[in-house]
């Protein structure tokens, strides 16, 4: 363990979803639910797929993200790719679908707990998330992590603003902030922008919106891993390259 001065990072801050419990699966596990709900009606399933996927980029300014959102989303997307033919029994089953993501059990990713819990004795830690608020705290509770984050923010979106804000608040200089998460647009380049460090850790399915290009014009800043069991060794190389 550092010495307290030494270390180059004041705070270590993960993404949630994705990134330390198992999330987009459940979404693609809806929609493809969605997709078999529909398919009586003549709908394919690649239809609903861009139908719901047009109406979720649609309603992101007024419903922001999370699982409540993407209910209402998949309901909009059954009338608009029925024309109005859905039967109110299935919309039942759609408004049951999105229920059933607000109450699934909380899968943490492999190495999670392991790695939470050591980075945790010897820095700072905190979660940056966006989504439902009361589901995020569900699924924070869940998953038994919550005693080694000091502090957990859920935001509606993941700007340079909106990091800037909060590394303001807390009083973080951004050069001694790394934030983990698998999402490029959301978790690597804000950050990357405001001056500090970031770490992708892709997972295997991504929705559409998030996806963008790895960065290469702060790639010294810029760290990638497969799994969260080396980010603790990426941790201590990062502070042991950069801190003299
Ligand atoms: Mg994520």
């Amino acid at each position: 363990m550092h010495k307290e001065g030494k270390m180059l990072f004041e705070t270590i801050a993960f993404d949630a979803d994705d990134t330390l419990w198992h999330s987009e699966s459940h979404y693609q596990d809806a929609q493809a639910a969605l997709a078999e709900l529909l398919a009586p009606y003549g709908v394919d399933a690649e239809t609903v797929q861009d139908a719901l996927y047009h109406i979720e980029v649609a309603n992101l300014p007024t419903l922001g993200y999370g699982a409540k959102a993407f209910t209402l989303s998949m309901i909009e997307a059954s009338i608009e790719t029925t024309s109005g033919r859905i039967r109110a029994a299935d919309i039942q089953q759609v408004i049951r679908l999105g229920k059933s993501m607000l109450s699934h059990d909380v899968q943490l990713l492999d190495h999670c707990h392991e790695t939470v819990a050591r980075l945790a004795q010897s820095h700072a830690l905190m979660i940056i998330t966006k989504g439902d608020l009361m589901d995020q705290e569900r699924k924070l509770a869940a998953s038994g992590l919550g005693q080694y984050f000091q502090r957990v923010e859920v935001v509606s979106d993941k700007s340079t603003e909106v990091y800037s804000a909060i590394l303001k608040k807390h009083g973080i200089a951004p050069e001694r902030f790394v934030m983990i998460g698998n999402s490029i647009r959301s978790d690597i380049l804000p950050v990357l922008d405001l001056g500090s460090w970031a770490v992708y850790m892709p997972y295997h399915v991504i929705w559409a919106h998030e996806v963008a290009e790895v960065p290469v014009e702060t790639q010294e800043r810029f760290f990638e891993i497969d799994h969260l069991g080396q980010l603790p060794e990426l941790v201590e190389r990062m502070e042991n390259e950069h801190i003299s």
